[in-house]
């Protein structure tokens, strides 16, 4: 049997069954995204194992710049349990949190924040910078990443890949036909 050796066990942070049946939960949320034609980001906010909100990323739809994915779970939370701060809760999000998200749930002082992929274009939980390590901005968040990182990964690859070639086919279809007939002669 392969040994894991302790560098191992300290690279990858612990992740519980119940972390994963929430992604998991995160992950269907990121398909109804991509089904209403969104790119497929997920969200789930547990309060002691229990799911309290979902959310997917909808800014499209619903013409709203702040619709992300953790952005709609904390507002269907905080509605559900009356309160601005949520300090017991968990925030599990398919892909790393933006700068907007980041603060978002700062504000909310959620208890701890488990993401799947990174983002090395918009993400604030390591990949561009680390706003919850910033000590001045946040006593309260713990987050980590890792978790189902690779379908979620996937998911996106899936979703631009398809973006991607429905555009080509767009393309296609509208330019001139490579071969035009030759515009007809002036009658004489
Ligand atoms: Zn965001």
């Amino acid at each position: 049997m392969p040994r894991i050796s302790p560098s191992d066990s300290l690279v990858s942070p612990a992740f519980s069954a119940a972390d994963e049946a929430a992604m998991q939960l995160a992950l269907q949320q990121a398909q109804a995204a991509w089904q209403a034609g969104e790119v497929p980001v997920g969200a789930v906010l547990t309060l002691n194992g229990e799911v309290v909100a979902t959310g997917f990323n909808r800014p499209i739809t619903t013409h709203d710049p702040t619709a992300h994915a953790e952005i709609v779970a904390l507002r269907e939370g905080a509605q559900r349990l009356g309160n601005y701060r949520l300090p017991q809760c968990e925030l599990f999000v398919t892909l790393e949190p933006c700068a907007m998200c980041a603060m978002a749930l700062m504000h909310a002082r959620v208890k701890r924040v488990v993401f799947a992929a990174p983002d090395p274009k918009t993400g604030v939980a390591g990949s561009v910078l680390d706003l919850f390590a910033q000590s001045q901005l946040n006593h309260h968040t713990h987050v980590c990443g890792g978790l189902l990182a690779d379908t979620s990964a996937a998911l996106l690859r899936q979703f631009f890949a398809e973006r991607r070639a429905a555009a080509k086919q767009r393309r296609a279809a509208d330019a001139p036909s490579p071969n035009p007939l030759p515009p007809e002669l002036p009658t004489p």
